[in-house]
């Protein structure tokens, strides 16, 4: 029988780390290559082609090294893949997920996974999410459904998924919805149709900045009053509650926002950002009447990776109809 084909990629992360001398540090040194050979199982399943991209800490990855591991992807859909998988760190995963989801244009999926053990650590999670991570690929019904994580046997949507814990082996979830399929007896089950996706194109250019604020109890705003003398072409705050900040910051943004595109999200971790709810000086209200933009149920990562992605394609006017396609909300 003709196997399907599946392109693996490795760009680095515990998922491929472990330490060259006994009480050192791990770092990433597993080629994916060898990170298959933990899964043998994988070759009655699909004939898979691999390539180690990158061997980084997720947290050095940037977005210039992300469109080319985007065009390799692409060129393994063109060469006949049914299915795409990228083996990296968790630390950035939810950010990295949201910026491939954004710019990924075909039908067959592209499932990111990676391990919260490193790979010589007894228990370590890692083959298990590469084949649930490669089983999900494969299913004929992940089709059309863009870009997914694959974690400790759950399956999340790109834009809602989110590192929740920083060494708990069930360290994703998907804040509001949950995730949205589960694999179980090593099948695939969705527990949500597709949904809508709207791709942007590439990125003409990649040198804008966009700077990215958490607002504080009593915080001041000296960083917050030089971002413009600096360059940056965006904003986003992480906000208090539903999308807020003190007045003291308000009256800065509403100088900003004349100047750039400002996104106002929640640092609260889950929820969405109010829009007609509050009206002091610093809610969402006044904010928005002074030209900034609220994130929906966007959290403040994938927010900063949206606006730069617009503003590379000189999108940047379409941001509110970008904010709000994250989630479909029923009426
Ligand atoms: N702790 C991280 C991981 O889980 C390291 C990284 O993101 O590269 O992979």
């Amino acid at each position: 029988m003709d196997l399907p084909k599946l392109a693996v990629a490795a760009l680095g992360g515990t998922v491929c780390m472990q330490a060259r001398n006994a009480g050192e540090g791990v770092i990433p040194t597993v080629s994916g290559e060898t990170l298959l050979t933990a899964i043998p199982e994988l070759t009655t399943l699909a004939r898979v082609t691999v390539e180690t991209l990158g061997m980084l800490p997720s947290a050095s990855l940037d977005f210039e090294f992300l469109l080319s591991v985007l065009c390799w992807a692409k060129f393994q859909a063109k060469q006949g893949a049914v299915g795409v998988v990228i083996i990296q760190g968790t630390d950035t995963l939810e950010e990295v997920a949201s910026f491939f989801e954004y710019l990924w244009p075909h039908d067959i999926p592209l499932v990111l996974t990676g391990a919260m053990r490193s790979a010589a650590q007894p228990g370590g999670d890692g083959p298990a999410n590469l084949l649930d991570a490669c089983r999900v690929a494969l299913a004929h019904h992940s089709q059309q459904r863009g870009v997914q994580v694959v974690m400790n046997g759950q399956i999340h949507h790109a834009s809602n998924v989110r590192k929740t814990d920083s060494l708990a082996l069930q360290a994703f979830s998907s804040p509001v919805t949950g995730p949205i399929g589960l694999l179980l007896e090593d099948r695939v089950h969705y527990l949500r149709p597709p949904r809508h996706r709207a791709v942007l194109p590439l990125p003409q250019k990649t040198s804008q900045k966009v700077a990215m604020l958490e607002a504080s109890l009593s915080a001041d705003t000296l960083l917050l009053e030089n971002i413009l003398a600096l360059g940056y072409d965006g904003l986003v705050i992480a906000g208090f509650g539903a999308g807020h900040v003190s007045q003291s910051w308000a009256k800065v943004i509403e100088k900003i926002a004349r100047k750039i595109p400002v996104i106002i999200a929640t640092r609260t971790g889950s929820g969405s950002t109010a829009r007609a709810t509050y009206g002091f000086s610093g809610g969402e209200m006044d904010l928005i009447s002074k030209g900034a933009s609220m994130a929906g149920f966007l959290c403040p990562r994938k927010a900063r990776t949206l606006l730069w992605l617009l503003i590379g394609c000189q999108r940047q006017d379409e941001l509110p109809r970008y904010l709000g396609s994250d989630m479909v909300l029923h009426h």
